[in-house]
């Protein structure tokens, strides 16, 4: 079967963003994709119960997820509340659903304080970014699945090559 792959649902155009937006990512490999039924798409804040629109949120104090993942870091908003428990609780969705599809692969939105893979915002709201990696994807990848960036998906696409050949 073939291998599955979990993705933002902002990059498949559900309009989920804490502003209210999507962040649709038009690419052929992404819409072949969906039409072999490889994709599984999910929201870790809107699984989490969060709303939509919700205030901007940052992993605080430059720290990343998997820090908070350990209870040393924490994700705040911008009006100063602390919703690391919600960004917790969409991590641990996202990864019961990855397990559940068997995806051994997930694609997901860097910079977001949950999907980010290669970079996240310093926790300053003044939109700085270091390197860095959200919670979900710190914990998706604790477990092994393998986070690829929405502007990695060329490189998602020769490794999906090379994991059929294999
Ligand atoms: Fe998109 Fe992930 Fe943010 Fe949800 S948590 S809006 S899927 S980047």
């Amino acid at each position: 079967h073939p291998a599955k792959i979990l993705v933002s649902a902002c990059l498949l155009g559900q309009p989920v963003r804490y502003d209210g937006s999507a962040k649709t990512l038009a690419h052929t490999h992404l819409e072949r994709w969906q039409k072999e039924g490889r994709i599984i798409a999910l929201c870790p804040e809107r699984a989490a119960g969060l709303p939509t629109p919700r205030p901007a949120a940052e992993i605080a104090d430059r720290e990343n997820g998997l820090a908070v993942l350990e209870g040393k870091g924490r994700v705040m908003d911008n009006t100063g509340a602390d919703v690391t428990a919600a960004f917790v609780a969409g991590a641990q969705a996202a990864l019961a659903l990855a397990q559940a599809n068997q995806c051994q692969f997930a694609l997901l939105i860097d910079g977001s304080p949950s999907c980010g893979s290669l970079s996240v915002y310093d926790g300053s709201f003044t939109g700085h970014k270091h390197a860095g990696e959200g919670v979900t994807a710190a914990l998706l990848r604790q477990h092994g699945v393998e986070v690829f960036a929405h502007t990695e998906i060329d490189a998602l696409h020769t490794r999906l090559q090379a994991s059929t050949l294999s």
